[in-house]
């Protein structure tokens, strides 16, 4: 019986170190000057020696197993890393574990040919180089790849890639990009996509943009954190650079779905940091702010958001751990469901506690004197990237209702219920109908 909610306590010490680090040493970044917080080398340059300190503690790029090449933390552990990760922007780099790159290291690991991980995934990992994953298309929907148009046509030891792909996160900053095509269009989606590697210098390829975004309206392209519009035209790439070399033709969604189960629930870990801060915000807020003869804190409608927020994170955290420790007991193909549950619960939850510690906060709360407003703008995407809500609600309603079998009378009809009764306990029966 094994049934423990417990942290070992060797661990829980590394993860009071990890708490400790985000006060004392990563909080402040946040009131760095914008024009630094936005320059990336400056940046680097600044943390460099707490990324020293990660490595140090051994928790650096935890989020490979040992074979391929990380440290084997598993999910649960890396889950409740990332709960304290994601109270800051600033900490998944310092740790060496900031999206996209954990994602493209996780495909290039369980994808890649041992020359291909040499090149890519190992200088990945170590935080050499820079990347990004290029799927998304503005011609057709995200939502359902089995649309994809940019293609790649072979042409003797090279691949040609034509297409225009738009929200490559960091593209712009990226030293590769990883990017899904199709190889072959007169195979179901499935057999004819492709995933390769291409260097952003490439000859062909060009980043038009990165599109400005409600979490930033007021970026500029090149600078980190963007979603950039690329488009491929023909780029010419060298087979070497197709993911899993000749076996890797055909994988894409295979690969995809490898990509995209880790990465989903890594968002859905530091979602649990970010909405916690927020609510921290909204109770110190409701602690100190009287109004109407007393402390929001003692308003019934206030304690009623702080009670549901808390209930509702603690069933997010649960849902997260149990798909972490799902994924690591059986793999990410067997947690589609336990995946796409926490993806649309815990932005759902991000979403309402940072709302709600905005208007305890009133005024404050909408103003950029608190990060809660940037907060709520980067919330609002979690509701779309890797999946819209709506994706993840149909895999989890179709794979329950494929356990349910159409009837014509509902089972639990009392008539159905009758005749069981009767069926079973008849001795009974006829017994009262004979006192009657
Ligand atoms: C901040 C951010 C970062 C991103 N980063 C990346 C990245 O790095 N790489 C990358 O390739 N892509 C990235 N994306 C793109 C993202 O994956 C897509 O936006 C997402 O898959 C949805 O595709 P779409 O935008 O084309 O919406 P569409 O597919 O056009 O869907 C629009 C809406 O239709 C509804 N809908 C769709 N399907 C159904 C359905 N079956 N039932 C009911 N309603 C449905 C949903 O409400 C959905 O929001 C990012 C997006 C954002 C916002």
């Amino acid at each position: 019986m094994a049934w423990d909610f417990e942290t070992e306590p060797e661990f829980e010490e590394k993860l009071e170190w990890m708490r400790q680090l985000l006060v004392e040493e990563i909080y402040p970044l946040e009131g760095l000057p914008p024009e630094i917080q936005r320059d990336r080398d400056k940046i680097d340059e600044i943390t460099a020696p707490l990324k020293e300190q990660v490595k140090t503690q051994g928790l650096w790029a935890t989020h490979l197993p040992p074979e391929l090449g990380g440290l084997g933390f598993g999910q649960v552990k890396l889950g409740l890393m990332n709960e304290i990760l994601g109270k800051s922007s600033f900490a998944p780099r310092i740790f060496g574990v900031n999206a996209p790159d954990t994602g493209n290291a996780e495909l290039l690991a369980v994808g890649a040919t041992d020359e291909q991980k040499e090149k890519w995934m190992q200088p990945l990992l170590d935080g050499k180089i820079r990347s990004a994953f290029s799927m998304t298309e503005p011609d057709t929907a995200g939502s359902d790849p089995k649309l994809l148009k940019t293609n790649a046509v072979r042409d003797g030891d090279e691949w040609v890639i034509n297409g225009r792909k738009w929200f490559t996160s960091n593209g712009s900053v990226a030293d590769i990009l990883i990017s899904m095509v199709v190889t072959n269009p007169d195979v179901h989606p499935y057999q004819g996509s492709s995933m390769f590697v291409v260097p952003t210098d490439a000859a062909g390829l060009n980043i038009v943009r990165d599109v400005p975004v409600m979490s930033h309206p007021d970026h500029q392209t090149g600078e980190p954190g963007g979603h950039s519009e690329v488009v491929y035209d023909n780029v010419r790439i060298p087979h070497a650079n197709l993911v899993g070399g000749d076996a890797g033709v055909g994988q894409g969604f295979v690969l995809a779905q490898k990509r995209l189960g880790p990465g989903r629930i890594h968002h859905a870990m530091r979602w649990l940091g970010q909405s916690r801060r927020a609510f921290d915000m909204m109770c110190e807020r409701a602690v100190s702010r009287y109004t109407h003869g007393s402390y929001l804190a003692e308003k019934q409608m206030i304690q009623d958001w702080v009670a549901e927020s808390e209930a509702e994170m603690r069933a997010a955290r649960l849902l997260t751990l149990q798909a972490a420790w799902h994924m690591d007991k059986h793999g990410a193909s067997a947690s589609r469901m336990e995946i796409a549950i926490i993806k649309w619960w815990g932005a759902k939850v991000l979403y309402n506690v940072i709302d709600r510690a905005i208007q305890v906060h009133g005024a404050l709360g909408f103003s950029t004197d608190l990060p809660l407003e940037s907060m709520y703008r980067a919330a609002r995407a979690a509701r779309i990237y890797d999946g819209p809500d709506e994706v993840h609600k149909v895999t989890v309603a179709r794979k329950i209702l494929k356990g349910y079998d159409a009837v014509e009378v509902p089972s639990e009809h009392y008539t159905r219920k009758q005749a069981a009764a009767q069926e079973k306990f008849a001795e009974y029966l006829d017994l009262a109908t004979a006192n009657l």
